[in-house]
């Protein structure tokens, strides 16, 4: 009776640990899941880059910090004359130029910054820890990153020039996330307005 009691004993423990693992198993298998599902809901298809959901977010929680969390800029990029690109070279060759310039975008940012696709040919950045002094700067270089490519090499389309203008703004803790983007917005139309390749902050 005992020997009988022992191997239902064991064999109840062996089924229940089986059971627990199986749980654990399917539990990580749903975490990971979940993740891949949250990445894909924050990121845009074609860059890789963040979205302008999840830019809207970050920037969002920004304004919501203390003044003391240092302060950044917000620079709105656009594409000078992408239409043409387009119409000259074809949609997929538009493709591949949105697709390179996120990544210029991206390894030209420093470790604190961001960078994601606002929508169409257009960028957004948030960089922190910025002061007045070095923000003409910060975005003066991502311009000359994107001057010094060689776009027609790389790309195999000859005669390919790829510019873009930029309208930032130095958040100073008082601005809505509303009135930022209005600020950025018109300060990028501003750089347009100038004969585009420009930069434009306030
Ligand atoms: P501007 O200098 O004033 O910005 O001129 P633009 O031609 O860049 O501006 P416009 O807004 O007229 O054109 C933007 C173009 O971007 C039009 C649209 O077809 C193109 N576009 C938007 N999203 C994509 C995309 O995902 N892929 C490609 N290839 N083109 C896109
Ligand atoms: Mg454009």
């Amino acid at each position: 009776l005992a020997l009988l009691i022992g191997v239902n004993f064991c064999t109840l423990m062996l089924t229940n640990n089986k059971l627990l693992s199986d749980l654990a198993k399917e539990s990580q298998e749903k975490d990971a899941a979940m993740e891949k599902l949250k990445v894909t809901a924050e990121h845009d298809r074609l860059t890789g880059l963040l979205n302008r959901g999840a830019l809207d977010a970050y920037l969002e929680s920004l304004v919501g910090q203390s003044k003391e969390s240092g302060r950044w800029l917000v620079s709105m990029v656009d594409i000078d004359n992408f239409k043409a690109i387009n119409d000259t070279y074809g949609h997929e060759a538009g493709d591949l130029v949105l697709y390179r310039l996120a990544s210029i975008f991206s390894s030209s940012i420093r470790k604190q910054d961001t960078v994601g696709r606002w929508g169409g040919d257009e960028f957004l950045f948030i960089l922190k820890d910025v002061s007045s002094d070095e923000a003409a700067d910060l975005v003066r270089r991502l311009h000359e990153h994107v001057a010094l490519f060689d776009w027609s090499g790389a790309l195999h389309l000859p005669g390919l020039k790829v510019c873009i203008s930029s309208g930032y703004y130095l958040y100073n803790g008082n601005e809505t996330k509303t009135e930022i983007l209005r600020i950025t917005d018109s300060n990028l139309y501003a750089a347009k307005q100038q004969g585009r390749n420009q930069w434009v902050g306030s």
